[in-house]
């Protein structure tokens, strides 16, 4: 069969897609493997710049159908028996949304199937690219199916078969784990927010996620107990004292009475996400740490820029250029703030703890850090210079505090290795920002496309080529 756009993957990424182009008129075949919908544990947080995409595509109707309910910003507790500091999201913004994972998806799969011109097959695990000349012109699945197509688009998650196809290599690496954990009834410290409790060896995030139910996404360093009820038993030990009162007792009854879900938390980069007649979207192309929830806002970004960059260039190499340029600034921030955040939270040291009390400070001092941090992780704001600056004020003003702390009590001053560890990365981040800007990545209109896509070394020496 023939299409003007074919989707590998009917998750989240790839359903806001194939309504964003359905929405201007293309015919689109959404392809997906599993007979329902893939079984992992997944994003349930929307921001409000995502639930807004959504508004816009009619998609917000049928999540609030589906039980989604209300979210208003987020709330962070420093530690054992500390209040809660609130960040709302910026009051124009609008609200965020909490839903169970598969019943979005469930609702979103038959609002999608029901528009005009979209198709969505189940039990199609795409395995092959169909390629003519140096472009690609389609997939055939592992059943035997081809559908032909003017534009592939790879939307099937971060162990993305289309980004390993088209031959790119991401920087990959593994984080940590997630405990996820559902409990009935207790209310929020702060109703309608997104909370993250500290104090324990990693952040545990907890949200409403509809019918009175807190979702809770307890992060566990990788290698900490391995096994099932190696698994439960640590996080019953080292995290419930983090936890308040009555979450921490829904908590442990909820571990001790159901089985464990969870998955791996990876963060995957990749900058190339487009080659001749293909291109990657949400999580396939790329994905971070899920502290800041923000996986799926961005794939609403890619789905409407993606359809826009088509609607305004056609399909060709222009339009996924377009859409290439224009992503890597979105991603490269959303990647950098996630990364310096968990790497804030994510640990209990003296050099995690001045860190962790600096970010407080400088969120109590007033309402200008609380919205210009919330601007940047609910991705309202998407310019580089805030977060450059306040991550500056945040590292500078943890220093100096550490300083006037030593002199007070007369001891040597010593920076600790975990501070000098992530300015380094922050450094490193920063520096990448700065070269794929010299690389012209933010800039040029062309960079020549091709199937097999080259590999990233190989498009940074184009690039230098042609600049
Ligand atoms: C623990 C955790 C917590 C998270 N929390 C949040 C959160 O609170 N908020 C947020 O915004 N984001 C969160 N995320 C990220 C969020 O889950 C993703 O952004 C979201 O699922 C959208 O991803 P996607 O559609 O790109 O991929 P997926 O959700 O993985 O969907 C990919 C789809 O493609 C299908 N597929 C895969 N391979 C093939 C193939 N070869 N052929 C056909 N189909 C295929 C899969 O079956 C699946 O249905 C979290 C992630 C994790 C791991």
């Amino acid at each position: 069969m023939s299409s003007d756009v074919v989707i590998v993957g009917a998750g989240f990424a790839g359903l806001t897609a194939a309504a964003a182009f359905a929405a201007r008129g293309a015919r689109v075949c959404v392809l997906e493997s599993h007979p329902t919908f893939d079984p992992r544990f997944r994003g349930e947080l929307i921001h409000p710049r995502g639930v807004r995409a959504l508004e816009g595509l009619g998609l917000k109707a049928p999540l609030l159908r589906a039980g989604a309910v209300r979210v208003e910003g987020f709330a962070v507790s420093p530690g054992p028996g500390s209040a809660p500091l609130q960040l709302p999201y910026p009051q124009s913004a609008g609200e965020g949304l909490g839903i169970d994972h598969h019943a979005m998806v469930s609702a979103l799969r038959e609002a999608v199937a029901a528009l005009p011109g979209v198709e969505l097959r189940t039990s199609q695990r795409v395995d092959a690219l169909l390629v003519e000349s140096g472009r690609v012109r389609g997939v055939r699945t592992a059943q035997g199916h081809e559908v032909r197509a003017a534009l592939t688009i790879g939307a099937d998650g971060r162990a993305s078969k289309v980004r390993t196809l088209l031959g790119f290599s991401p920087e990959q690496s593994l984080l940590s784990y997630t405990v996820a954990v559902g409990v009935e009834g207790p209310v929020l410290p702060v109703p309608a927010h997104g909370h993250v409790f500290l104090g324990a060896p990693g952040p545990v995030l907890a949200y409403p996620y509809g019918d009175g139910r807190v979702r809770m996404c307890i992060d566990v360093p990788w290698g900490a107990a391995k096994g099932k009820d190696a698994l439960k038993q640590f996080v019953t030990t080292q995290y419930a004292e983090a936890v308040p009162e009555p979450l921490r007792s829904a908590m442990l009854r909820s571990l001790a009475e159901r089985p464990l879900e969870g998955c791996a938390n990876h963060a995957i980069s990749t900058l190339e996400c487009v080659a001749a007649g293909a291109a990657l979207i949400g999580e396939a192309g790329g994905c971070s740490h899920p502290l800041t929830a923000t996986g799926m806002t961005g794939a609403t970004f890619d789905a409407l820029l993606l359809a826009s960059s088509v609607g305004e260039h056609g399909f060709g190499d222009e339009a996924v250029l377009h859409y290439q340029r224009e992503r890597v600034a979105f991603v490269r921030l959303r990647e950098s703030f996630t990364a310096a955040l968990y790497e804030i939270f994510r640990a209990q040291d003296e050099g995690s703890a001045a860190l962790q009390a600096g970010i407080f400070r400088y969120w109590q001092q007033g309402d200008r850090g609380r919205l210009a941090s919330m601007g940047i992780l609910s991705c309202e704001d998407l310019r580089l210079s805030p977060f450059v600056t306040e991550y500056t004020r945040v590292m500078g003003a943890t220093a100096a505090e550490l300083l006037r702390s030593a002199l007070r009590e007369k001891r040597p001053w010593t920076l600790p290795s975990r501070i000098a560890s992530v300015a380094a990365t922050g450094l490193r981040r920063l520096e990448q920002v700065f070269a794929h800007a010299a690389q012209g990545y933010w800039r040029k209109s062309s960079l020549s496309l091709a199937y097999p896509a080259p590999s990233r070394t190989d498009a940074g020496r184009a690039l230098d080529a042609a600049a």
